[in-house]
């Protein structure tokens, strides 16, 4: 049992940490068209910064932590951040949320760094709508082939993450499906969340009811007992398939009564729900000195500040932050 639990008896143990709220991507789903304005260097946590909050965390309960952005690749160093957090005795497991991009490169040496796990966001498999969904980026190739290097250095599970879109993608969810079957991915759908002005519209939103039916003509979805993964999705494989469907259904079917994570934003804010504009600040007090347990004190209000659950069904867009700095 965890030492940190919210106000609705949720135990906590997971924290997300975003190094960076830059991406190479432009995800239309993720970021407004316009672009975002750039948190500036001198207020991204530095990784001291970053390795005594998450020492503070381990402290209070906290065991897991995944790393995102923004894409976390593109911040230099990263292994050496890793390093720092694998040396924290109580947390067992560091895990990466990436667009895969840059994956490839160095994936043997954030596997030596102490990286266990790594998900690869990927929503097609077609070159030219890859540049669409990405405004105008390259690098389908690059991901395919990071991926293959992430599983043959031993990074296990990898996790693909597709946001499924009407109209946009949505044709191709038999395919991400089959290879479940041929290849052994792991393959887990996002219903789309609404991201005020960015470049999707609340009539690309699909269900995942919607994708699931779809997804039975490639045969049964026998649900994976006991239950696999420790996050929200809910699996699924097909008979013989080696790896699994997961699906995630922040919209259709909110997960917040097993919400066990805090996200830890690149200029250093705590905040209690992906999707709510609450959050506390701990740049400022880190940069003034604070003592660990001052540290482990506004931890524990950011955790009582918690909500029960997000609103997204009642019309709630987030619109402070995009995913992008938020660390989605
Ligand atoms: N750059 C990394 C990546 O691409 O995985 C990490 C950051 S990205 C914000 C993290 C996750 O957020 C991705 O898996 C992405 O699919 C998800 N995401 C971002 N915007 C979303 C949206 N509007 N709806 C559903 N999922 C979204």
């Amino acid at each position: 049992m965890t030492g940190l639990s919210d106000s609705f008896q949720r135990p906590i143990n997971y924290l997300r940490i975003s190094v960076t709220d830059r991406c190479n991507l432009r995800c239309i789903y993720c970021m407004p068209a316009d672009g975002i304005k750039l948190i500036s260097h001198d207020d991204v946590l530095t990784f001291e910064e970053i390795h005594t909050v998450a020492r503070a965390a381990a402290e209070l309960g906290i065991s897991k932590v995944r790393i995102t952005g923004g894409e976390p690749l593109v911040r230099s160093g990263l292994p050496e951040l890793i390093r720092m957090l694998a040396r924290i005795d109580a947390i067992d497991d560091i895990s990466l949320t990436t667009n895969g991009t840059l994956l490839g490169g160095y994936a043997a040496e954030r596997k030596q760094a102490g990286l266990r796990r790594v998900n690869v966001s990927l929503d097609t498999f077609k070159p030219e709508r890859f540049e669409f969904i990405t405004r105008g980026r390259s690098g389908l190739g690059n991901v395919l082939e990071g991926i293959a290097i992430a599983k043959s250095v031993g990074l296990n599970p990898v996790k693909i993450n597709m946001v499924v879109m009407g109209g946009i993608n949505d044709d191709e969810l038999l395919d991400f499906g089959a290879k479940t079957i041929s290849d052994g991915w792991h393959v887990r759908f996002i219903e789309l969340m609404p991201v005020a002005g960015g470049g999707t519209t609340a009539s690309q939103f699909v269900p995942v009811s919607d994708m699931r039916k779809r997804l039975e003509q490639l045969g049964k979805l026998e649900p994976c007992l006991p239950d696999v993964g420790n996050g929200p999705a809910k699996y699924f494989r097909f008979p013989h398939a080696g790896g699994t469907i997961g699906f995630i259904t922040p919209v259709s079917e909110h997960f917040c009564f097993c919400c066990n994570r805090l996200r830890l934003t690149a200029d250093g804010k705590l905040r209690p729900c992906l999707l709510s504009k609450d959050e506390i600040d701990l740049k400022q007090p880190l940069r003034s000195g604070i003592s660990l347990s001052g540290l482990k004190r506004l931890i524990g209000e950011t955790v009582a500040r918690k909500p029960m659950r997000h609103h997204m069904a009642e019309g709630y867009v987030l619109e402070d932050r995009p995913f992008s700095q938020v660390g989605g």
